[in-house]
């Protein structure tokens, strides 16, 4: 179990952004489980059950071979005619486990989503149809597992008949030998014993097609997820130097996610050390995109990224987020403490770096009010902090990681005024000597950069200070006005 589960997670770690797009948390973790329970079962079956039930069919059968042929031979006939039907039953059987386990995956997928979208359940009143939702599916799979268990039966009593008739056609052979004088009662009496004894490996083989069906089945996704080719290793002892200075570079870029159009289109663009740049335009403009191409989670299509001259194609992806440093939206923190929190690019920090971090970051003023201080739980998420807290934590992680480009994606939504001020002051401090590229949605925030790069659907459309881009009509000083 234990090494099910860290090759499992090993594997999920090192698989790439674009697998994580398209799939549910909550179907990959029911994968798991019901991967790691059927292969479980698997093998405690087939260490119970299948060598002790072996001999035994071979013992009666020798033995039988040892008084009589014919009835030797229509005992071992039983087998392969039960096998055919067993089979048969339990593919049958594993067909509809197939739609199950995919309903099943969908719904609990589902409900743990809605767990941790809570939030968004409650003010939008939907309960119910969420719940109706699940009721549905969970249904359904009642259905089908009815459906299962009665094709089951059915196949069952023609595996039965089969049975009975053959044991009934044994025994009036063993009769029929006793009465001519081949065979002596007590030898008759022990060969209907033995059938008898056949009955329990038969049973068993039954059983054993069963859960090598179940395991086939429940286990599916389980080894597709670990047949699917890592391409983001982690553990090969890669010790990365932080560069100085970095430089980043676009030239002729085009990339597209899977099954998406083209969303960049040909970019070509520089970014100096120690310029701060921000990313502006329409959402949906390709911002978190060149964000993301950056941050090596995707490939590009056409064309190719550089830092410091190095091709990304010739770096580990490791290397290039050792140089980056990120503050996001919002809720990007775990539910443990701010200790850890802080602390995460870097777990071996002293609690005076962690302290002077959140200083930097205009974070100490309210973590040296809390009870626990650097070691308050902060709930899921950071559900227990203010959204302007919750910014300021992360900028003290930023500090604490101090890599040589910082990627800003900036809030969507205003704090108020005071708690935007800390935040802008705190930032001000982490983006000093740093190369700094800021995906921007409001404005009042990147007057004082170095350039501003101007995307619309893909491409640029303009670059250049903010003065000189204020200046000129064009598609920044049309979001200016708004
Ligand atoms: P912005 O950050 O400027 O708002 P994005 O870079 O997030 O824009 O999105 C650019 C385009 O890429 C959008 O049309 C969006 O629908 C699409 N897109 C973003 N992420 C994905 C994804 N994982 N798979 C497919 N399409 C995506």
């Amino acid at each position: 179990r234990k090494f099910l589960t860290e090759k499992f997670y090993h594997k999920v770690l090192t698989l790439p952004q674009s697998y994580f797009d398209s799939k549910l948390s909550g179907k990959i973790i029911n994968q798991l489980n019901r991967g790691i329970l059927t292969i479980n079962n698997f093998i405690n079956m087939a260490t119970n059950f299948m060598l002790p039930n072996l001999l035994q069919i071979i013992l009666t059968v020798g033995l039988m071979l040892f008084y009589n042929v014919y009835i030797a031979m229509f005992t071992f006939a039983l087998f392969p005619i039960y096998y055919y039907i067993s089979k048969y039953s339990s593919e049958v059987w594993g067909k509809e486990e197939a739609k199950k386990n995919a309903l099943d995956d969908k719904t609990r997928g589902r409900i743990t989503e809605v767990i941790s979208n809570i939030k968004l359940v409650k003010g939008f009143t939907t309960e119910k149809s969420e719940f109706d939702f699940a009721q549905k599916n969970l249904t359904k799979l009642n259905k089908i597992y009815a459906k299962q268990s009665r094709t089951f039966h059915i196949y069952d009593s023609f595996r039965n008949l089969s049975l009975q008739v053959i044991i009934a056609i044994i025994n009036v052979i063993a009769f029929y030998n006793a009465y001519i004088g081949k065979l002596t009662i007590g030898e008759m009496v022990l060969i209907i014993q033995l059938i008898n004894m056949a009955r329990a490996p038969l049973f068993a083989m039954s059983f054993i097609l069963e859960r090598i069906q179940e395991a086939e089945q429940g286990s599916k996704e389980f080894f597709e997820i670990i047949d699917l080719p890592s391409t983001e290793l982690f553990d090969d002892d890669y010790v990365c130097e932080t560069i100085k200075n970095p430089k980043i570079e676009f030239k002729n870029v085009s990339f597209s996610y899977e099954n998406s159009e083209t969303i960049l289109k040909n970019l070509s663009f520089e970014l100096d050390p120690n310029e701060s740049v921000a990313l502006v335009g329409h959402s949906g403009a390709g911002k978190s995109t060149i964000v993301n191409m950056i941050l090596k989670l995707y490939e590009a299509t056409k064309g190719e990224v550089f830092i410091n001259d190095q091709s990304y194609k010739d770096v580990p992806h490791q290397f290039v987020r050792h140089q980056i440093a990120l503050v996001f939206q919002e809720n990007e923190l775990f539910s443990s403490t701010i200790r850890e929190n802080v602390a995460y690019g870097k777990p071996d920090s002293t609690d005076e770096q962690i302290i002077d971090a959140l200083k930097k970051a205009n974070a100490w003023s309210f973590v040296s009010k809390l009870k626990d201080g650097i070691n308050a739980e902060i709930g899921e998420r950071g559900v227990r902090l203010s959204g302007g807290q919750k910014q300021r934590i992360q900028i003290a992680r930023a500090i604490i990681k101090d890599a040589p480009i910082l990627i800003l994606d900036e809030a969507t939504s205003s704090l108020d005024a005071k708690s935007e001020m800390e935040v802008q002051e705190a930032l001000e401090k982490l983006t000093k000597n740093r190369l700094t590229i800021i995906i921007a949605h409001r404005f009042s925030t990147i007057q004082n950069v170095n350039k501003i790069i101007v995307i619309d659907n893909g491409v640029i459309v303009d670059s250049g200070t903010p003065q000189e881009l204020a200046g000129r009509k064009g598609l920044y000083s049309d979001l200016l006005k708004y």
